[in-house]
């Protein structure tokens, strides 16, 4: 139980006995006049007294219309009317309220928690022949760790020796384990499941995956949504509208049909009671941070509950292709040198130069090239996003990518004369061949844009890359808007174009892998990004995180936000049905106090088992 949980469970409990005390002692003594006022207010203030200094905290800061303040007001009056019993009965349930409100958030936050517990305990730190255990912040870099089978892999790492399997599962959502050897990069949060791994630190603790996304979900809770702003504003205008209502009940039915005057006082402080909307206050955050826990389960990070609302919006998915339609891992098909160079030298001169870059490109020709690139070969590394790079090897001046950067350096080339994508390299000055390389489409993706076209939502493809490729990739996926040989700073600019193109209340998601493409996943309504292994720039600019390179996520993903947003508005439309009810019925006098406020839990249990499933939610398939 949390602090606050607790602090109120003393509060309602004093209060209770306090309160059965009072009824005992009044009936059986048939106490009545002063004592019997005296024992019932100290009950009652056993159960507001907080409830009291927290309204006058909020007065000064100019916030206090909300439903505290009508509790004050109709527990108050009754107590000053004599209704003593109904005033200390109304507060013990606004509490008992207040109580299962706090717990219900607090159980939602700890198994979103549960979902994500990735944080590791401890690491074992190779030291001469032997092993410390020692708290992983306490790592540092370059240091070796051992991984025994079962455990938590503490920091972001790469395998130096040994060789086993990795449970991806808390990160990322997918059940397949990853087979990892020399070299291997591994993640922080994984779990090691077979063999004995020695592996070399290269983050620390804090830089490592699992404490980012800890901090991720963390902040997304923080994060309220415009739904509970919403609700905030709605309650501003709300609570005064109900005191209004009540004092005109309070005033003009004894003006008109003059009847006990007691009478009418007492149905304007019920309305007051059964007009509260603590239930729906709670079950709105608490249908979000289902959603966001859902999708963190399924391997989805979202950086928010305004997100969710988000998503729901949106009407046009624009993609990057290269690592988000393609798989971005290219193979080489063909390596032609231009006079002297022999194919290996050319493809060692690419490679090299490449050493540093993340561009799936330059990964790829590493992975051709077979070796670990001697980065002491390497100096004066310029990435040119959109071009290619620019660097020193071996002291001579080295540039590979795209015709584009031929052009722009002015180097008499030849095209290759086969369609796909190719690899320009050039040594000083003068041109030394081409490494014709070729991608795949995801399969993956193709589920995806079936959905898309099924729901009537648009799909758009960017890409840096030559007419030629992107059109051949538009056509397998049967996209047909289709924007190529576009710079970093040409997707900004469409975007932007695009966005002023939408339609009012319609939103715009671009979806990439972070490289070369940040500024755009920031700018776009909402950023997707894919691969959140690794990619830092991707983590910060975007808003969903697809932990698993499967743009198909995106589909449950807007099942999930469409689902939280409907269990938000049916709790609304339910709770307000309700109380308009329960205040027609105060108004005729159906209903006592106690009464309006045992209705008012039971509203909110409701709600809140309605935001409860949404923690829930399913894995679907396509
Ligand atoms: P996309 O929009 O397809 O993701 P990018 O904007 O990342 O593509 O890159 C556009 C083009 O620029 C690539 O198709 C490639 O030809 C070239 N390019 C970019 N970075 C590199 C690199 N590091 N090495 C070689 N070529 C590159
Ligand atoms: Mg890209």
């Amino acid at each position: 139980m949390t602090k606050e949980a607790k602090g109120k469970s003393c509060e309602i409990g004093a209060g209770l006995l306090l309160y059965i005390i009072a009824l005992a002692v009044t009936t059986l003594g048939n106490l009545t006049g002063m004592p019997e006022t005296v024992l019932f207010l100290l009950a009652y203030a056993a159960l507001s007294a907080t409830t009291y200094w927290e309204q006058l905290k909020k007065i000064a800061k100019k916030q206090f219309m909300d439903e505290n303040l009508l509790m004050i007001i109709a527990t108050a009056g009754a107590f000053a009317i004599g209704k003593h019993k109904e005033a200390v009965a109304a507060m013990l349930f606004y509490q008992v309220g207040k109580l299962v409100e706090e717990i219900s958030l607090s159980k939602t936050k700890k198994s979103i928690a549960r979902f994500i517990d990735i944080r590791p305990e401890y690491a074992n730190l190779k030291v001469g022949g032997t092993e410390k255990i020692v708290p992983p912040q306490e790592l540092m870099l370059g240091q070796i760790i051992v991984l025994k089978p079962g455990e938590k892999i503490p920091v972001d790492a790469v395998v130096t020796s040994g060789t086993g399997t990795v449970d991806m599962k808390a990160l990322t959502g997918e059940s397949k384990p990853r087979a990892v050897w020399k070299g291997s990069h591994l993640f922080s949060g994984t779990i090691n499941l077979n063999g004995v791994l020695e592996a070399r630190v290269v983050k620390r603790y804090n830089d490592s995956t699992a404490a980012k996304i800890m901090r991720l979900v963390e902040n997304a809770n923080e994060k309220r949504s415009e739904s509970i702003h919403f609700a905030d504003k709605f309650t501003k205008c709300y609570t005064p509208l109900v005191i209004l209502i009540a004092f005109l009940t309070v005033l003009l039915p004894p003006m008109m049909f003059i009847e006990a005057k007691g009478e009418w006082i007492y149905r304007g402080l019920i309305i007051l009671v059964a007009a509260c909307p603590c239930g729906l206050m709670v079950s709105i955050p608490l249908a979000f941070l289902g959603g966001i826990g859902s999708a963190a389960k399924q391997g989805v990070l979202i950086k928010g509950g305004i997100i969710l609302e988000k998503l729901t919006k949106v009407d046009t998915f624009v993609f990057d292709k290269t690592g988000t339609l393609t798989e971005g891992v290219f193979h080489v098909k063909d390596v032609v040198p231009f006079n002297k160079m022999t194919k290996q030298e050319l493809l060692e001169a690419a490679a090299l130069a490449e050493s540093y870059s993340k561009h799936p490109v330059a990964v790829s020709l590493r992975e051709e090239y077979g070796r670990e690139t001697d980065r002491t070969r390497v100096t004066d590394i310029e990435e040119q996003p959109g071009y290619g790079v620019r660097a020193m090897v071996d002291g001579r001046e080295v540039y590979a990518g795209n015709l584009r950067l031929m052009s722009r350096e002015r180097i008499r080339f030849q095209a290759a004369d086969e369609a796909g994508t190719a690899v320009y390299v050039a040594v000083d000055g003068e041109y030394a061949g081409y490494i014709r390389i070729a991608d795949v489409v995801r399969k993956d993706a193709m589920d995806l844009m079936r959905w898309l076209k099924r729901r009537d939502l648009s799909a758009v493809m960017l890409t840096g890359d030559n007419e030629q490729v992107a059109e051949d990739v538009a056509d397998e996926l049967g996209i047909e808007s289709v924007y190529a040989e576009l710079l970093p700073e040409d997707k900004v600019a469409l975007l932007e174009e695009f966005r002023e193109d939408q339609m009012e209340g319609e939103l715009l998601a671009f979806v990439g892998d972070g490289i070369n493409d940040a500024p755009v996943l920031a700018l776009a309504d909402i950023g997707i990004a894919m691969g959140g292994l690794g990619a830092d720039a991707a983590l910060e600019a975007a808003d969903i995180i697809l932990m698993e390179d499967e743009p198909s996520r995106i589909i449950n993903t807007v099942r999930i936000s469409k689902a939280t947003l409907r269990s938000v508005k049916q709790n609304m439309v339910f709770a307000i049905g309700m109380k308009v009810i329960l205040i027609a019925m105060a108004f005729f006098g159906f209903v006592t106090m106690q009464n309006a406020i045992i209705a008012d839990m039971a509203v909110m249990l409701i709600n809140i088992l309605n935001s409860f499933w949404m923690l829930q939610y399913p894995e679907q398939g396509v």
